[in-house]
This record gives structure tokens, sequence and C-alpha cells, in this order.
């Protein structure tokens, strides 16, 4: 079973793996599981691997027909639930215990996985909570979460937990150069940039659009205190652009995502209630990517402020995030004080703080430029006396 893709395909996580593989192959797999863990570790990945995996004839080949559909997210029997918008409301927990009594259309067990578990309203916790206190037969529910303190203790008490660690960074390295065919620098690179999760060191690696998105962020935060107001609004609506880009890239592989399914799950036409499945799962992709863009440049200039402090103080080249710039980090060592990159990087966890509301990015991207403008054409209008 271990030899099979979808396992192979999950890294840093053997004791997890090996506790959910047993208890599949135990033939009780118990109806109830919590796996807890840092956000892009691999959590939800596993859930739809074991959703797969205990619908599928060879253990989750990845390869079949069952394991296609769970993989797409349009098996009978599989069923995903995530927050909408902050929460995980009644009405989706409502409606998700209202198919279990209804026999299994094509696979063994019906699995329903719940994503970001922790953000159910306390109506929504009571009544699964009701669920699991009864549970119907050749059911497992798949709970995840990062933030498992938030989970009614009594939920917790149902379920079997596996704990996923974080991602030691040179399996994630190794992983990244064997599998997208990276240089070992390239896939250091992405790996310093994910901030350990995964997914995003994997889009880095593989987006061409991210990777000069980088070079643009970059080039623009060395220049920043020379800057004017007028300017920094256009470098502000440059970044919205930015984040635009990558989002028409994944919209384009959304289109194509349909015509691969037709073909690979040998279909004449995608069936209504599959499509509207994929069409949920694609928008709220584009939302995580939205999400993701605005982090990622927020991201590349704490890296770069980082990388600034640490060769100054610390005067650890080999430490630096930005290999590749290095010289200009060298420059700025002299150009900007301790107290001034500290003050920036506070500036950016600041707009970083406002991800969790709706943000106007294009706002809240102005607003940082400012400040950080301010902070550095203090310091240097200071050093001209
Ligand atoms: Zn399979």
């Amino acid at each position: 079973m271990t030899d099979s893709t979808l396992w192979s395909d999950i890294i840093g996580q053997k004791d997890a793996i090996d506790k959910i593989i047993s208890a599949i192959h135990s033939g009780e797999p118990g109806h109830a599981w919590l796996f807890t863990g840092p956000r892009g570790v691999g959590k939800w990945t596993t859930a739809k691997t074991m959703a797969a995996a205990l619908n599928c004839e060879e253990g989750g080949c990845g390869r079949c027909l069952s394991c296609g559909k769970v993989l797409h997210e349009i098996h009978p029997d599989v069923f995903l639930i995530e927050p909408e918008g902050n929460f995980i409301l009644v009405d989706q927990i409502r409606q998700l215990l209202q198919s279990i009594p209804l026999k299994n259309f094509e696979g063994r067990t019906k699995v329903i996985m719940i994503g970001e578990a922790d953000r159910m309203t306390a109506e929504a916790a009571n009544i699964l909570l009701k669920t699991l206190e009864e549970p119907p037969q050749d059911v497992a529910f798949i709970l995840v979460s990062s933030n498992p303190e938030a989970i009614l203790p009594t939920i917790m008490s149902r379920c079997r937990m596996v704990q996923f660690k974080p991602l030691p960074a040179n399996e994630m390295i190794s992983f990244l150069a064997n599998k997208y065919s990276l240089s070992y620098d390239e896939a250091i690179l992405a790996t310093k940039l994910s901030g350990g999760i995964l997914g995003i060191a994997i889009s880095f690696a593989t987006s061409p659009i991210k990777k000069e998105r980088r070079k643009m962020v970059l080039k623009v935060i060395q220049d920043i205190d020379r800057f004017d107001l007028a300017k920094l609004t256009f470098i502000a609506e440059d970044f919205v652009s930015e984040i635009k880009k990558s989002l028409n890239e994944l919209k384009e592989k959304h289109k194509k995502e349909f015509a691969e399914l037709k073909v690979q799950l040998n279909l004449g036409d995608i069936p209504v209630q599959a499509k509207r499945r994929i069409e949920q799962r694609q928008k709220r992709e584009l939302s995580r990517e939205e999400h993701q863009g605005f982090e990622e440049i927020l991201n590349t200039l704490v890296s770069w402020y980082r990388d600034v402090i640490l060769l100054k103080e610390a005067g650890r080249q080999d430490l630096l995030t930005n290999q590749d710039c290095i010289l200009a980090i060298r420059e700025h060592i002299d150009l900007l004080t301790s107290e001034n990159v500290y003050e920036c990087l506070q500036i950016i966890e600041e707009t970083k703080q406002q991800l969790r509301f709706n943000v106007n990015m294009q706002l809240a991207f102005e607003t940082m430029l400012f400040k950080i403008h301010d902070v550095l054409s203090v310091q240097n209008s200071y050093h001209s006396y």
C-alpha cells in the first residue's frame, strides 16, 4: 500500500501515515478522526488520500476511477466541507448529515471530510457531536484542524487523533528538487519562501509568474525611499495586478481540468452534480490563491528586510533567503539602521494581520508602502544633515 502513488506523495509524515494505514489494514478504521498540526504540512491531502484508500480496491492507487473521483472531489460517497466565509455553519453540517442515511452509491465507505473543523459554530459543532455519539455504519469522519484547541473537547474525545509535524526543510528541498527537476539553489529558495508550507513551495517552484513577481517586489523595495507618493500608489496597483496574473493562470488551469476530466474519467459529459461540485471547489481555490498572493508579496518583503538584518547584525551570508540578491543586500546594510529595519518588519507584520479580515488589497498595500517610505525617508534626511 505504501508503494502506491497517493501515499508516497505525502512527505515528512511517516508516523501519521503509518498510523492511518495500519488502522485501514486492521479492517476497523474507526468512524472519526482528527488530523492536527501546522498549516500546510499535508493534513488535507492525507485526508483525501485516506478517503481514496477507503474506497479503492488497491488502497489508494491514484489511478483508478474511484481515486480519480476522490481527487477531483466529485466522488458521490466522499463529502468535503470547509468554512463558508469565516465559519462552518449549522446548515452546512445539517445538509451533510442528511446525506448519510442513504446507501452508498459507489464506494465502500462514505467519507466526510471537514476542513478547518475548529471554525464550526457552536450550533454546528453540537449537531456533529450528536452524530459522532451514535455514528452511522460505514461512515468515516475526518476532521482537519491546525487550531484544535478551539474544537469542543467532547468532539475531540470521540476522534482518533493524528498529529502532523512541521516539514523538515531538507526533506522539502530534496522533494522539490527531485519531483520538479529544480536546481538545489532553486529548491532551497522555494523552501525558504514557503514558510514551511509545501503547497506554497510547489506553486512558487512551478510558476514563472510567481518568480517574476518576486523579482519585481524585491526591485521595488530596494528603492522605496526614493519614490514619491504617486509612484507608491502605482506600485500598490502593480502588486494587485501581479496577484491577478496568478489568478488568471489558475483560471486557465481550471478550464483545462474539465477537459482532462472527461478523458480521465471516461465521461461523455460531466454530470451536473459533479460539475457543480468542481465549480465550487475552483471558486474556493481562487479565493485561496488571492489570499496567498497577498501573503506571498508580504513574505517576499519580510525576507528582504530579514536578510538585511541577518547580514548586518550576524554577518551570516549563508543564512540569507535571497541568495541571488547578495550584492544589493550588502549595499543596504549601510543604508539602513537596524531600528528602521525592525520598524519596517513591524509594518509588514501589521499588514499581514489584516489578511484575517476582508481587506481591500490596494488600500492595504498603499498604506504599508507609505508607512515604510516614511520610516526610510526620515532616516535618509537625518543622514544628509
Ligand atoms: Zn484507486
